[in-house]
């Protein structure tokens, strides 16, 4: 599918399937087309190109029968603001014609303390959460998210990030979600799509991301240039030497660091410290996406 604004080619010829079951976050920087493309797979604007089928409704013929299954949050969170929290998820219950009550689900997304708060008095971060409950009320076999844990706390975000594994895990819900933060995204995605400038640029199951990611070994002693001659004669390509050591990227160097120290012990040149370090997410993200060629920071993975 694509989307056109005049010149702006804001979705650019996608083609992305989601399996049932799956949690899919697509992932890119502001402005990737993220909000588009959300807004194409729900009907609220038309492809320029393209088809999208939601549930096995192609949403162009506005076939409704597939939205009763759909539960979705784009954009700001919106709520009646005079209303208090269980007044709003009553409105929607009832415009769902639903059964029941909504305590259920107010007690699942944490708002107990707050069923009785007036919308217009939450924070943002609940806010959410009431949104949330909104796009769950109706127990949806696929929920469409954009950016759902935008403005939530880290604690916020690890419960909403447990809810949704839920839902995905044990109730079969497809959930569908955009994000720029690829850290959070990793831990619940069990696919993960790359959109940059309306492209899809990757895709990657999330458990290959780990395999993505540059690793090396930085080798610190006392004269590198004796340590790089060492290392050289014994099979290893050491980088040219940084102001904190040398680094490795040989497989063989990652794999089983104690024998770098041992060549280097042997070589004359014993190291005074080993580092396994490795790229972190957003430092992967931003090399995929060309913002930047080389890790901008590495995590220590452990050290020898
Ligand atoms: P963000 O996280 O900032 O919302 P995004 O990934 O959701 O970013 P989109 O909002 O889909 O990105 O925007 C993608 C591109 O399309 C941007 O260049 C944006 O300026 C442009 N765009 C979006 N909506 C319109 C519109 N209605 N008219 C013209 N251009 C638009």
């Amino acid at each position: 599918m694509s989307k056109c604004y005049r010149e702006v080619t804001a979705v650019d010829d996608v083609t992305l399937h989601v399996e049932q079951g799956e949690i899919y976050a697509l992932l890119g920087l502001n402005g990737a087309g993220k909000t588009t493309l959300i807004r194409m797979l729900l009907g609220m604007i038309t492809p320029t190109a393209g088809t999208v089928r939601v549930l096995g409704a192609d949403v162009a013929t506005g076939d409704r029968a597939a939205w009763a299954r759909v539960g979705y949050l784009v954009e700001r969170a919106a709520a009646y603001p005079e209303l208090t929290v269980r007044e709003n998820l009553d409105v929607v219950r009832r415009l769902r014609r639903l059964p029941g009550s909504a305590n259920d689900i107010i007690e699942r997304l944490a708002l107990t303390p707050y069923a009785d708060r007036r919308a217009g008095t939450l924070s943002l971060g609940n806010l959410q959460r009431l949104a949330l409950a909104k796009a769950l009320l109706h127990s949806p076999a696929l929920l469409i998210l954009d950016e759902p844990v935008n403005g939530l706390d880290p604690a916020g975000v690890a419960e909403i990030r447990a809810l949704l594994a839920d839902l995905a895990h044990q109730h079969g819900t497809t959930v569908f979600l955009s994000s720029h933060l690829l850290a959070e995204v990793a831990r619940l995605a069990t696919r993960v799509g790359i959109l940059h400038d309306g492209r899809l640029i990757g895709e990657h199951d999330s458990d290959q991301l780990d395999r993505h990611r540059r690793r090396h070994l930085l080798v610190a002693t006392r004269d590198d240039h004796v340590a790089h001659a060492v290392l050289q004669a014994n099979g290893y390509h050491p980088e040219p030497a940084t102001p904190s050591g040398l680094i490795l990227t040989d497989e063989h160097a990652l794999v089983r660091p104690e024998q770098v120290a041992t060549v280097l012990v042997h070589g004359g040149a014993p190291p005074t410290g080993l580092h396994l370090q490795e790229e972190d997410l957003e430092a992967f993200f931003l090399r995929t996406v060309g913002g930047s060629p080389e890790p901008v920071s590495v995590t220590e993975a452990g050290h020898a």
